[in-house]
């Protein structure tokens, strides 16, 4: 099967599972809900179509191994991605890696490669946290990351068993959308990632005294959304890149003054010790703008996770292979998370960006070029290849 072939195969796999949704008329695919499920049986499919052994480990992680070493020491290669979604998501966010990781081990496969590793891909059950407000839960499971904070929260139990034993993983690599503008302006298809950005979430509560919207003066009002609205405004001339995405305003109507409001705020930065002094300014704003309104503020930090680096060693070859299909090959940062943060604490991973129109993403426009596609594909089987070459 040609380069070509597997590149407008994937694309129009990227379209069939498109359709596999929760819901009728948008693609909204989360963790162990009927439409993962029927994702895991069409991809672990198109697994065994290509030779794989195909299994689902207790984090419900979609697993299809080619044992190619022929040596029960070797290690394992993982290639892969997460076949999760947000609401309303697109279709590459996700299942492009994991095709292109399918279309590569193909096309190793089909020319015969010898390899000194075993190489499973992995289609990851839940990167997007969707179902559990926690990112990398199906990553997280696999490399034995989860804190017991997340695993508090969720209901299978044994999640715990997909953990996979130190030292067996040789490393890890994975193919994703750029979620940025970057690659699309430079009219380049790829690119290598430098780091994943460190996040902090903070769930903001505004306290204040709910009452009629008539007879109520203006002036002495506790007025809790007003409250959240002047601190929201200072979010945004925070100078880092901080968004609040999600609010709650309590009784909610339209004829009572808000008592309590509940708000999400998420900050990123590459920069880990400005990133924490920047949510701690936000605090004491906060702070500030809840003292001069006479309303009470809680701030309940419920994820702070620092910058991942990916493999500076692993990325070079990667890199490397890239370099053999465009000239060019930029080093980006990753402002959004991936499950090769999750990876990273313990293998080498590294990540390839593919670029995708207008930077879009997290949005049923999500669109990527065949061409690119192609040279994705191309340039993760070389990749294998040279790292194979290395470890002999
Ligand atoms: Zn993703």
């Amino acid at each position: 099967m040609g380069l070509q072939h597997l590149s407008r195969e994937l694309m129009r796999r990227c379209d069939e599972l498109g359709r596999v949704s929760d819901e009728p008329d948008r693609l909204t695919r989360t963790f162990r809900s009927p439409a993962m499920a029927r994702a895991n049986a069409l991809v672990g499919g198109w697994m065994r179509d290509a030779g794989l052994e195909v299994r689902e480990d207790a984090a419900f992680n979609l697993l299809g191994r080619w044992p190619c070493a022929g040596n029960p020491r070797a290690k394992t290669l993982l290639l892969g991605s997460h076949l999760d979604t947000v609401r309303d998501a697109g279709k590459y966010d996700g299942p492009l890696g994991v095709l292109t990781a399918l279309a590569a081990v193909t096309a190793l496969r089909e020319a015969g490669a010898q390899l000194p590793f075993d190489i499973e891909v992995v289609g990851f059950s839940d990167e997007e946290g969707v179902r559990y407000q926690s990112t990398y839960l199906g990553s997280g499971a696999l490399a034995g990351t989860l804190t017991k904070r997340a695993l508090a929260r969720i209901e299978e139990k044994d999640i715990e068993r997909a953990r996979r034993k130190r030292g067996e993983l040789l490393a890890y690599a994975e193919v994703h959308i750029e979620q940025g503008p970057v690659l699309e302006s430079r009219n380049l298809a790829l690119g290598v990632v430098s780091g994943i950005s460190g996040q902090t979430r903070v769930r903001v509560e505004f306290i204040g005294r709910a009452g009629h919207a008539g007879t109520t003066p203006m002036k002495g009002r506790r007025d809790a959304l007003c409250a959240a609205a002047e601190f929201i405004l200072a979010v945004e001339k925070i100078g880092v890149t901080a968004t609040v995405g999600q609010i709650d305003a309590r009784p909610g109507a339209g004829n009572v003054i808000p008592g309590h409001v509940t708000h999400s705020l998420d900050v990123r930065d590459f920069d880990d010790a400005k990133r924490r002094a920047v949510v701690e300014k936000l605090r004491r704003q906060a702070e500030a703008v809840a003292a001069r309104r006479n309303v009470v503020l809680r701030w309940t930090v419920v994820q702070d996770t620092g910058r991942v680096a990916c493999d500076p060693k692993l990325t070079r070859l990667l890199h490397d292979a890239a370099s053999g299909h465009q000239a060019e090959v930029p080093s980006l940062p990753s402002g959004a998370g991936h499950d090769a943060a999750a990876l990273a604490a313990v293998c080498p991973a590294a990540m390839l960006f593919v670029r995708c129109k207008g930077g879009v993403s997290h949005h049923p426009d999500e669109s990527v070029k065949t061409g690119d596609v192609a040279k994705a594909i191309t340039a993760l089987r070389d990749f294998v290849l040279r790292l194979a070459h290395e470890s002999f």
